[in-house]
């Protein structure tokens, strides 16, 4: 049996204690939410705060409001209570509903799926497990056994509701010690397995903002081995903005395939000016297929995995289409 380490917990009830508390705890400090990544990578000895702060009793952080320029939706409400999106952002409920279990879903939190640790198959295993291959570059260890001779961490980013966000435009609240920032979706990943996140360690993502959903509309496929249960292998948000009945502008994001969720930006210019008809579908896979390179670090073997993307991206679009259509 996985055991928890010895650790202190907090539970703040503002923003401000909460801070206040990560600065004293400094680097040894972890925010959690619904802790269903945070735990089992603590008995995984991935991480190892002496002092975990929840975030679950600052009522800031949840509930959903109407904001400026669309809907403002709290960070610690859970993936459960994101089902309540559906007849304004079909997208977002469906990614959030096809993350793991009820269960999981019922702990998880939207903020915790969106700051979701990488993984990979040499990562996401016992301390035990990890000493017998000298670990690896992410944690203890000095070498990538996925690409031996690369300077980088390749684990895979794995939220479900990430790339749907990137695609829709959303933008993060976050606030810490130096403020208040909002930061789009698009750049708060980073491409590298182990600085994944772009935000500073003290700060708190508060709220998502949503743009109002006019004129616009998207869709969300994954790709697993059980449907009932496993992370994404391949995530595949589809965002498309309508001029009458034309594409105005799309974005098209894949989960899964690298240490962000990833743009492909040709793809959403394939597009553009049609009315997602076949052909203009087919280019929009095509080019996203290109760009689409998972390593052997996860589910299945890869080279599917690849040819996958264009088969989801297709299947993604379809169904955008039939959607214009009802
Ligand atoms: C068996 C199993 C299957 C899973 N399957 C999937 C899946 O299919 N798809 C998927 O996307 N996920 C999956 N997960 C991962 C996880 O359950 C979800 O992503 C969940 O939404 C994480 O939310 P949480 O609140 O539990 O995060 P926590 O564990 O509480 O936190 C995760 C990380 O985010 C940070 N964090 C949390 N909230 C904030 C905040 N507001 N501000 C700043 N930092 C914050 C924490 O410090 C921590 O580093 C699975 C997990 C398990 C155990
Ligand atoms: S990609 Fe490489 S460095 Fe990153 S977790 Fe996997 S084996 Fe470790």
């Amino acid at each position: 049996m996985l055991r928890l380490p010895a650790f202190t917990y907090l539970q703040p009830t503002s923003l401000a204690e909460a801070l206040r508390m990560k600065a004293d705890a400094g680097p040894n400090g972890s925010y959690v939410a619904g802790g269903t990544d945070l735990y089992p990578n603590m008995k995984r000895r991935h991480q190892t705060p002496t002092t975990v702060i929840s975030l679950m009793g600052i009522e800031e952080l949840r509930g959903m409001r109407n904001a400026e320029r669309g809907t403002a939706v709290g960070a610690s409400i859970t993936l459960t209570e994101v089902r309540t999106l559906r007849d304004r952002y079909p997208a977002v409920a469906t990614a959030a509903e096809l993350v793991s279990t009820p269960l999981l879903r019922n702990m998880g939190t939207l903020g915790g799926n969106l700051c979701l640790d990488t993984r990979c198959n040499y990562y996401n295993q016992s301390y035990e497990w990890r000493k017998a291959i000298d670990f690896c570059m992410k944690k203890d260890g000095a070498i990538c056994w996925v690409a031996p001779s690369s300077p980088r961490c390749w684990a895979v980013s794995s939220s479900d509701v990430a790339p749907v966000m990137v695609a829709i435009g959303a933008e993060y609240r976050l606030v810490g010690d130096k403020g208040e920032r909002l930061v789009p979706a698009g750049r708060f990943y980073h491409n590298d397995g182990i600085n994944y996140l772009t935000k500073q360690p003290d700060e708190i993502l508060v709220d998502v903002r949503l743009p109002a959903p006019n004129g616009w509309d998207a869709v969300y496929h994954k790709l697993r081995r059980r449907g009932s249960f496993d992370f994404p292998v391949l995530g595949v948000a589809v965002w498309a903005k309508y001029d009458g009945r034309k594409v105005a502008d799309a974005r098209i994001v894949l989960g899964g395939v690298a240490s962000y969720p990833q743009e492909v930006p040709e793809a959403g210019t394939a597009l553009k000016g049609s009315k997602l008809e076949d052909d203009a579908i087919a280019a929009a896979a095509e080019a996203a297929y290109r760009p689409s390179k998972p390593l052997d670090n996860t589910d299945f073997e890869l080279s599917w995995r690849k040819q996958m993307t264009r088969v989801y991206v297709r299947r993604a679009l379809q169904e955008l289409r039939s959607r214009r259509r009802t």
